[in-house]
């Protein structure tokens, strides 16, 4: 009696335990209380909580060395730190982007009066396939924005190469990129700008926040302008900018997350490098494939489940979602799929980016994962088939 009440019991926390914990693709790490708490003392004193306080400073500061940039600014979201960048870089007509991305890269374009050309994807690391992008260079293009998907750099080289034979600018929607680095150098620093996202699903959060960082002061300038509508002077207005400006509360954060921002990192190479172990010769099923000189920040961890694994994705998520375990069909439908964009663009003309975004699945993926439940993933993936 006492003995099966007791694996009654234990069956119901176990039970009780998967129920009250679901598992998400990711879950924001938040610093230890009085961490946070110090700051929230500098706020009071200061009694400034918007508009370029001290707090926000420094975290501009810590970032833009932390970034190795020459420029950065903050920004209240990421998505509008992307508007601004492309206001502020002048770009006009066509813009060569990616339709492999979250929706917030092509509105960015499309919310500036310019028009996205969706150029496909490579298979092995589901960036802009660069020997595809000279064949949609129009005399309208003035711009390449390419997506360092999944935190998995483009080939910067490539595209350096072909912007410069074209006279093109080039911008990086680098929002999954926080904190790498392309041959010894901060990713920030290729192309003419980047921008960061800061948002509470990303690798470094502040709430919601993010940054644009540019090369040359004039730029800079520009942007610093536009987040605080255009405002140069206590009568002056120059231009025609809006509200983006990020506040002192999200800075606090930001100036708590950056000093764990490294042991982060590394916490998810663990949780990557397990997966990799459990997955790697699964047959039907192929991973993230890297590249040698890069500072990885494993922001993602994508599975592409294919023909020979004998199960579809839908199939996997199913499963997996019926233990709680809720991964991320990112990035599907495919940009140029969705339905505020479907009638203008013909999603077959990116075949790669089409079978990838039907095929991928990414996995739950942040410190706080045990290797318990990474494990626990694998076996229900496996034994999906
Ligand atoms: C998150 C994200 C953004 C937008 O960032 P927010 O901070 O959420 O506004 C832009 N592009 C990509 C690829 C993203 O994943």
């Amino acid at each position: 009696m006492h003995c099966t009440g007791k694996w009654k019991e234990a069956f119901l926390e176990e039970g009780m335990d998967k129920m009250n914990n679901p598992i998400y693709v990711t879950r924001p790490f938040l610093p230890p209380r009085e961490e946070y708490d110090h700051y929230l003392d500098q706020i009071w004193q200061s009694g400034v909580i918007t508009n370029a306080g001290p707090l926000h400073n420094q975290l501009e500061e810590q970032l833009r060395k932390y970034l190795n940039v020459p420029y950065a600014m903050l920004f209240t979201n990421g998505h509008l730190s992307l508007e601004f960048l492309i206001q502020a870089a002048g770009l006009t007509g066509e813009v060569i982007t990616t339709p492999f991305t979250f929706a917030s890269t092509v509105h960015a374009i499309v919310r500036n009066g310019l028009t996205p050309v969706f150029c496909d994807i490579s298979e092995d690391d589901y960036t802009m396939d660069t020997s595809k992008i000279e064949e949609l260079i129009t005399d309208k293009t003035s711009a390449i924005l390419p997506v360092h998907v999944y935190g998995n750099p483009c080939d910067v080289e490539s595209i350096r190469k072909i912007a410069r034979k074209h006279s093109l600018k080039v911008i990086y929607d680098a929002a999954h990129a926080f904190g790498e680095e392309v041959n010894g150098i901060g990713i920030g620093n290729y192309g003419d700008g980047s921008i960061f996202s800061f948002h509470a699903t990303k690798v470094f959060q502040t709430i919601e926040g993010g940054a644009a960082v540019v090369k040359d002061m004039e730029t800079g300038y520009k942007l610093y302008q536009l987040k605080n509508f255009g405002i140069t002077g206590e009568t002056t207005i120059s231009s025609i900018g809006a509200n983006a400006k990020m506040n002192e509360f999200q800075a606090a954060m930001g100036l708590c997350n950056l000093k764990h921002v490294e042991e982060l990192i590394t916490g998810r190479r663990n949780i990557v490098q397990r997966y990799e172990e459990n997955l790697k010769d699964v047959a039907g099923i192929r991973l993230n494939r890297r590249k040698e000189n890069i500072k990885y920040n494993y922001a993602y961890f994508p599975v592409l489940v294919e023909e020979g694994f004998g199960a579809d994705r839908d199939k996997v998520c199913e499963v997996l979602n019926k233990e709680q375990i809720y991964p991320r069909k990112y990035f599907y439908p495919l940009i140029n799929h969705c339905r505020c964009y479907r009638e203008r663009f013909d999603p077959g003309l990116t075949p790669v980016a089409e079978y990838i975004s039907d095929n991928i699945i990414t996995l739950p993926l942040y410190p706080q994962l045990s290797m318990e439940d990474v494990d626990r993933i694998c076996e229900l993936l496996k034994a999906c088939r």
